[in-house]
């Protein structure tokens, strides 16, 4: 702003000189001295411009010295200068700031991948590189569905609900084992965290084929000793009170670790990832009918038992999963309701979702108990659970079958008033019948 008042005062003095000559002399001579002063004004400016414009074709203006200039040119250019000088200086720290981020990203003993919102590659750091057997600067603006190959990882890139990591084992490294974690951050970006989890994997494969094989070894041993007990107690060959009753005691500890044994098996072919679930339809009309059979069964007439099926819908799943599962939990409700209680079974569509559900009027459960539950060996009452014939496994099991059909669990109770446990299947579990 400073160069405009300059310039209108050279025009108003070159008016005035002009004004003069017209006076003195006249008008063609005034005409003359104007046209002439201004077509050198217009000269000195020109000059000007053409050394910025010069300066401004440089590839990097930046590293040239600008050129010199006087009265208003010179506040320009100085200005000019000064915003470069700021302009370098944010620079510099720009980069330094990244750099900085950079080292701390490559130390990380994660991967990290940044994807933008089609899923292309704009970052990763050299773990992520060793991880999914990656060259960034060839594989940037690559999709990761390219390179991270498993069916499972484009699933869990469209599903959009990352709140679990996924486990995958890299195909192009056949050794690691990876944990896949993805977090969406700005503007439809993710960030995609890797973390090699081949040692723990290890660690867990030997436990579960720990208890698997000793469960497998003690099975034979458990079914011959029991076939002997019952021998022994249908024969009547013990003829004393204590034998007799020691005989009892020794069958009923036998049949709980049959079940025991059982249970652990169960739970091993269950957590076993190689082990895929079968993809069959489930008619849940049916095993509800085959269930209240059993139920009444269990009860031998203590409880009332109830059962409604509001949808034929079916399910898209294993049947030997899911009746074990629904069962472990209507032997719950018959084994934790008092003789006389009710009992209720239903199957029906809600907001989208297959529910099965079992209720009960029995004992119910404390509110601090409810996220323990589903863990192995977790009992409210270990005598109670051990009189009725748990093992403290039938919620673990109901867990891992849900999870393997990507339901999940919601039990809501009062202690005295009762409890109900409801599993839920998503949409894509669901088969609706053609009359629904
Ligand atoms: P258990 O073999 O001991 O029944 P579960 O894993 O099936 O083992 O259940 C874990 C615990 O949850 C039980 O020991 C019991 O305390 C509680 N529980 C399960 N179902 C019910 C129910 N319907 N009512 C009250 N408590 C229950």
């Amino acid at each position: 702003m400073s160069g405009f008042p300059g310039g209108l005062v050279v025009v108003i003095l070159l008016t005035a000189v002009a004004g003069s000559i017209w006076m003195i002399f006249d008008i063609v001579m005034a005409l003359l001295f104007y046209s002439m002063a201004l077509l050198l004004l217009v000269i000195y400016h020109l000059r000007y411009l053409t050394f910025l414009d010069r300066w401004l074709q440089i590839p990097d203006p930046s590293s040239a010295t600008l050129p010199d200039g006087s009265g208003a040119w010179g506040d320009v250019f100085a200005r000019l200068a000064r915003l470069m000088r700021n302009q370098n200086q944010s620079h510099q720290q720009l980069s330094l700031a990244l750099e900085r981020l950079q080292r701390a990203t490559s130390a990380m003993p994660e991967g990290v991948v940044i994807l933008d919102e089609t899923n292309r590659i704009e970052w990763c750091n050299p773990v992520a590189e060793q991880h999914f057997g990656i060259d960034f600067k060839r594989d940037a603006s690559q999709q990761i569905t390219f390179l991270v190959r498993q069916p499972q990882f484009a699933e869990y890139l469209s599903i959009l609900n990352y709140s679990e990591p996924l486990i995958v084992k890299q195909t192009r490294r056949q050794e690691l084992i990876l944990s896949l974690q993805l977090v969406p951050y700005g503007d439809k970006q993710k960030l995609l965290i890797s973390r090699d989890i081949t040692r723990l994997e290890g660690v867990e494969t030997m436990r579960r084929d720990f208890v698997a094989n000793v469960s497998h070894e003690l099975r034979t041993p458990l079914t011959v000793i029991g076939g002997f007990f019952e021998t022994l107690s249908e024969e009547n060959w013990i003829s004393s009170e204590m034998g007799k009753r020691a005989l009892v005691l020794m069958t009923d500890q036998t049949k709980r670790m049959q079940r025991l044994v059982e249970d652990l098996l169960t739970l091993s072919r269950l957590e076993n990832t190689q082990n895929q679930v079968q993809e069959e339809p489930v008619n849940v009309a049916e095993v509800l009918h085959e269930l209240y059979q059993e139920a009444q069964s269990l009860s031998a007439g203590r409880h009332h038992i109830n059962f409604s099926l509001d949808t034929d819908v079916r399910l898209k799943g294993s049947l030997d999963e899911l009746r074990s599962a629904f069962s472990n939990l209507v032997s719950n409700a018959i084994r934790y309701t008092p003789n006389g209680g009710e009992v209720d079974l239903s199957w029906k569509s809600q907001d989208g979702q297959g529910v099965f559900t079992v209720e009960d009027s029995g004992i119910g459960i404390d509110l601090e108990h409810i996220p323990r539950l589903v863990e192995r060996f977790y009992r409210v009452d270990l005598s109670r659970s051990r009189g009725t014939g748990g093992t403290g496994l039938g919620l673990a099991i109901v867990k891992h079958v849900l999870n393997r059909h990507q339901a999940h669990l919601k039990i809501v109770s009062e202690p005295g008033k009762g409890s109900s446990f409801s599993a839920w299947f998503p949409k894509k579990r669901l088969i609706v019948q053609k009359n629904e």
